[in-house]
């Protein structure tokens, strides 16, 4: 296996799409396989709406925007790699809230947060640095078309919203919160409708993405697709 991993090329692969599709998942396994590092934007955006929630930015579900951009210069978002997962955790300003930002609470608010123009701007430059060495996956909604648009392989992952609803559901349920699926449901379009309608970075497929659709495979089918491409895509950058 590190043999494999000192030969692989270092390129920036972008896996971007629809709320719930199993983007972090499929981006962890991608990383973990090609020995890059793995960054779940989501993650990113969904800390800042915690700490709003809990810093009185955010009340009866209602995002005050002065409030959220009052507290970003005091927010500071590092990531830490965890062995037992596989995977970073991200930590605010020290704290680790990775079991936090999951909640449905913070699902609710989460894209009405990021279309804040000053909080995209703060988080992209992060993720442009945490980049800049390549090697890495990065999940998301605007890895392709604005963090990394030069990105070598940009991937467009979708799924049916049933399929995507029923899946979080399970994942919720599976760690003890209290969820409904007509909830889950609702959140994931409405998620998808908040995040292709804002105007600073929508969710939209970048021109030179692959499409996903894993409505119907396993983690291992979208594996072998990926394996391919990015054997195909890694031939026409032999300086990598
Ligand atoms: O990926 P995840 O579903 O955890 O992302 C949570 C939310 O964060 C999305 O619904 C979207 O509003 C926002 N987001 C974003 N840009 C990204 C990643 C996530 O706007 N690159």
């Amino acid at each position: 296996m590190s043999d494999t991993k000192k030969t692989n090329p270092k390129i920036i692969i972008a896996v971007d799409g629809y709320s719930s599709c199993g983007k972090s998942t499929f981006a962890k396994a991608i990383a973990a396989r090609l020995g890059y590092i793995f960054i779940d934007t989501g993650a990113m955006y969904r800390a800042v709406t915690l700490y709003a929630l809990e810093h009185g930015a955010i009340r009866s579900g209602m995002v005050d925007e002065e409030a959220v951009v009052k507290l970003l210069g005091e927010i500071s978002i590092t990531f830490r790699f965890n062995p037992q997962r596989g995977a970073s955790d991200i930590y605010v300003n020290g704290d680790l809230v990775e079991g936090k930002i999951r909640t449905i609470e913070v699902s609710n608010c989460v894209s009405q947060v990021s279309a804040i123009p000053e909080v995209r701007h703060k988080l992209v430059a992060m993720q442009q640095e945490m980049g800049r060495r390549r090697g890495v996956v990065m999940d998301g909604r605007d890895i392709g078309t604005v963090v990394f648009p030069d990105a070598e392989l940009k991937l467009f992952m979708t799924a049916d919203p049933k399929v995507r609803a029923e899946r979080r559901y399970k994942e919720l349920r599976e760690k003890g919160m209290e969820v409904s699926l007509e909830e889950i449901e609702r959140n994931v379009r409405e998620r998808d409708k908040a995040d292709m309608s804002r105007a600073v970075s929508p969710l939209r497929q970048a021109e030179d993405a692959i499409v996903l659709d894993n409505s119907h495979m396993t983690v291992d089918e979208q594996m072998t697709w990926f394996l391919d491409r990015f054997a195909r895509v890694t031939r026409q950058h032999p300086d990598r």
